[in-house]
C-alpha cells in the first residue's frame, strides 16, 4: 500500500469518476477527504467504507473552498474532479449555467491548488491531478462553457506543472472520453433536444461514435490511471494530459 501516510482530497467524489478515484487511492492506503453533494446517509456509508471524512463545500464559492481546505489540513494528493455540464446552442446558453460551469470546472481548481501548494512545497512532495476531458483537446458543438472550462484546466495544469516541478510536485490532467456516470445520463435529454435525436441515437451516434472502442470508459479505469500518477515511478510524468478515451482524440 504505497500511499499509506498520504492524505488525498478528491473533489466531486460522492459520485462517478471522483468516487472511483477515491476508492482506488484508498485501496493503496491513502487517507481520503471526500467532497460533493448527495444523500447524507449514502455519504456516511461511503465515509465508513473508505475510512474517509467528507466536506460538503460548494466549490463554486471561494469562501467554502477556503473552509474545506483549512479543515482538511496538509494535502499530499489533490484531485480536482468536480464538474458539471450543460448542453445548449451558444445563443441560448443560460448565463447562470456558463458562470456555474466556469466556477466549478475551472476556478475551483485554482483555489484548491493555491491553498494546497504551500503544504506540498513544505514536504517536497505532491500530486495534483485534474480531471479534464477529451473536451480539453477537441470540441463538440453545444458545449461552449464545458469546452472552454476544460481547455482552461488543461492550460492551468501545464502552467502549475512548470511552476512546481522543482518541488517534487507533479500536475497532470486525466482526460476521459465518455464515461457512463450521472453527468452523462443527465445530458442525454438536452442533446436529444439540441440535435433532434432519440435517446438511442444520442448514445450510439453521438456518444459512442466518438470512441473507437465503441465502449464507455469505466470509472475504475480512471481510478487506476490516477493511482499510477501518484507513484514515485511517475515523478517525471508532469504537465501531461492523459487521454483515456478509447482512441477518440487519436483521430
Ligand atoms: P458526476 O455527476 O457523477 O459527479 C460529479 C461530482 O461533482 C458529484 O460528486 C457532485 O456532487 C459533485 N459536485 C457537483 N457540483 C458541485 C459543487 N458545486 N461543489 C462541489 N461538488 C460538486 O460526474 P462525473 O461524470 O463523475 O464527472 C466528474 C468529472 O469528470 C467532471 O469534471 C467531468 O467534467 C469529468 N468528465 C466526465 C466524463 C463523463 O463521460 N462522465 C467525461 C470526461 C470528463
Amino acid at each position: 500500500m504505497f500511499l499509506e501516510g498520504k492524505r488525498a482530497l478528491v473533489t466531486g467524489s460522492t459520485s462517478g469518476i471522483g468516487l472511483a478515484i477515491a476508492r482506488a487511492l484508498a485501496a493503496e492506503g491513502a487517507e481520503i477527504v471526500l467532497n460533493g453533494f448527495g444523500d447524507e446517509a449514502e455519504i456516511a456509508k461511503l465515509c465508513d467504507e473508505l475510512g474517509a471524512t467528507h466536506s460538503g463545500a460548494d466549490l463554486t464559492d471561494a469562501a467554502q473552498i477556503e473552509t474545506m481546505m483549512a479543515a482538511a489540513g496538509d494535502i499530499d494528493i489533490l484531485v480536482n474532479n468536480a464538474g458539471v455540464q450543460h448542453v445548449s446552442p451558444v445563443e441560448d446558453f443560460p448565463v447562470d449555467k456558463w458562470n456555474l460551469i466556469i466556477a466549478l470546472n475551472l476556478t475551483a481548481a485554482f483555489h484548491t491548488t493555491r491553498l494546497a501548494v504551500p503544504g506540498m512545497k513544505k514536504k517536497g512532495w505532491g500530486r495534483i491531478i485534474n480531471t479534464a476531458s477529451a473536451h480539453s483537446k477537441i470540441a463538440s458543438p453545444f458545449k461552449s462553457a464545458y469546452n472552454a472550462s476544460k481547455h482552461g484546466i488543461a492550460g492551468f495544469t501545464k502552467t502549475i506543472a512548470l511552476e512546481l516541478a522543482e518541488h517534487g510536485i507533479t500536475a497532470n490532467c486525466v482526460s476521459p472520453g465518455y464515461v457512463w456516470t450521472p453527468l452523462i445520463e443527465g445530458q442525454i435529454p438536452d442533446t436529444m433536444k439540441a440535435r433532434g435525436l432519440t435517446r438511442d441515437e444520442v448514445i450510439n451516434d453521438v456518444l459512442l461514435v466518438k470512441q473507437a472502442t465503441k465502449k464507455f470508459v469505466q470509472p475504475e479505469e480512471i481510478g487506476a490511471l490516477a493511482t499510477f500518477l501518484c507513484r514515485d515511478e511517475a515523478q517525471n510524468v508532469n504537465g501531461a494530459n492523459w487521454s483515456i478515451d478509447g482512441g477518440w482524440t487519436a483521430e
